[in-house]
């Protein structure tokens, strides 16, 4: 049976099977070292002349080729021993080696740290690119933060349930991927830009406590640091007001920068907590609504984490020349009912506050959220207010008016990204370097060629004929 290098330990004298990668040779006079890479870390196996035939075919060995070999655990000779290794005082003289499959040399070297190499080329051949120790460190840290954060919500007496990928448009304020529908002609799904809808649904439905690892499809362009889809943790709550959401979140991430992470330095106010600042104050202060509160801008190791709270419920919106919500629509004003909503908004919509926090880690939003409005007349009064006719509002809520109709339950939430978090985690430049398989900025997958044209066939049965675009 095939053990992990890293499991030698402790094994001298006994007869091992161990698989994985060429990671390295060195041939010194007439014996070959082999440097062997599995999930576990690396073991040195060694050839000598001793073994003719073996050692032949040692020789024909080259980085990355994929092998099995079988060999006493062996102490290494004095002087030999390599201290940065965990098995660096043993080696595995081979008694039988079998090459499963060979390697081409790869397109770039994979162990280093990779910055030196474009990252066009890192993303045509992703899946050599993820075998540096690196990248490796990168997807395993992201996993043990998604597990961290499961783990928790489920002892909290939360469920993960998923939501539809398929479904309709919501106003998460992007644009969204479209997706045609065979069965019915001439419509479309969308994808989700962010659970929102269903997880209020399911707060009507009754599971109180909602979240899921949710992956959101934003439509925008270019810029920066942006994937078009995208994964976050969603959170839903009923019977909670902002401070309840905000206090669970504090809570979950402390204790997960502290198990996961412990040599980072967590920025904290006096009595020890996430300060929270009103959004008028941050403006004010930092000229920025996710302002950089860490003492030390150059300690990659600080981590200052804020909520900014109160922020306003209403922007223009210069181009549609009407009022937008600054979260989404669905985001509870500070106001008491329906008729001081539109008092207050008659007399002046940007002075409206709304029950929305942010969460901010070193400058960068990670994270929103906000308590939800259940009264579904005012709901349709901010969406009136927003712009849209009666019809419209039927059109495009009409489901969540008539859920609220059944006994509906005040509930609020928020969905910190995943993405960027564990990118700060890991003192990376980008989110790039966090996710398995992510898009060039311009939206592209360079290792599927996504996006791509696809049959004619294909399209009519999809009733969908292709406009030829008017040169410019
Ligand atoms: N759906 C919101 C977002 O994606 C978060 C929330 O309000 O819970 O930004």
């Amino acid at each position: 049976m095939r053990i992990l290098s890293k499991n030698i330990l402790g094994k001298e004298n006994e007869e091992v099977e161990l698989a994985g990668w060429v990671a390295g040779r060195r041939d010194h006079g007439k014996i070959i070292f082999i440097d062997l890479r599995d999930r576990g870390g690396v073991v040195q196996l060694v050839f000598t002349p001793k073994k003719q035939e073996v050692y032949d075919l040692a020789n024909t060995l080259r980085s990355e080729w994929v092998i099995r070999v079988r060999g006493k655990v062996s102490a290494r000779p004095g002087g030999m021993e390599n201290d940065e290794l965990p098995t660096g005082k043993l080696e595995i003289p081979v008694d039988h080696l079998e090459v499963i499959t060979k390697a081409k040399t790869p397109p770039f070297a994979i162990d280093t740290d990779g910055r030196e190499v474009s990252e066009d080329l890192r993303m045509t051949s992703r899946y050599l690119d993820l075998r540096r120790p690196r990248m490796q460190k990168n997807l395993r840290n992201r996993y043990k933060v998604i597990k961290f954060m499961r783990d928790y919500l489920t002892e909290g007496g939360f469920v993960e349930v998923e939501t539809p990928v398929l479904g309709k448009s919501t106003p998460e304020g992007a644009r969204d991927y479209l997706v045609p529908s065979r069965l019915h002609a001439g419509t479309f799904y969308a994808l989700p830009q962010s659970p929102q809808q269903y997880k209020q649904l399911l707060m009507v439905a009754g599971l109180e406590r909602y979240f899921q690892i949710a992956r959101c499809f934003r439509d925008e362009d270019t810029r920066g640091d942006r994937q078009p889809e995208f994964t976050q943790l969603d959170i839903e709550m009923s019977f909670v007001d902002q401070n309840d959401v905000m206090d669970l979140i504090e809570d979950l991430y402390l204790k997960l920068v502290k198990e996961l992470y412990p040599e980072k330095k967590i920025r904290l106010d006096k009595n020890g907590r996430i300060p929270r600042m009103p959004y008028k104050e941050a403006m004010v202060k930092y000229g920025s609504d996710k302002p950089d509160v860490r003492d030390n801008k150059n300690d990659p190791d600080e981590l200052a984490f804020l909520f900014v709270v109160d922020f306003p419920a209403f922007e223009w919106k210069e181009t549609e020349k009407r009022w937008d919500a600054v979260h989404h629509p669905f985001t509870q004003p500070q106001v008491k009912d329906t008729e001081e909503f539109w008092k207050a908004f008659k007399k002046d919509p940007a002075s409206m506050l709304a029950k929305q926090y942010d969460f901010v880690l070193n400058g960068y939003e990670i994270g929103g959220g906000s308590i939800r409005i259940h009264d579904p007349e005012l709901l349709s009064a901010v969406f009136e207010a927003m712009g849209n006719k009666p019809e419209d509002i039927k059109e495009k809520f009409g489901h969540m008016l008539t859920a609220f109709e059944y006994g509906v339950p005040p509930h609020g939430g928020i969905a910190p990204g995943i993405d960027r978090f564990v990118m700060l985690l890991e003192n990376e430049p980008n989110i790039r370097e966090v996710i398995a398989f992510p898009k060039t900025g311009d939206g592209r997958d360079l290792l599927m060629h996504a996006p791509s044209p696809v049959t004619e066939a294909q399209l009519k049965e999809l009733h969908i004929k292709l406009r030829e675009e008017k040169q410019k």
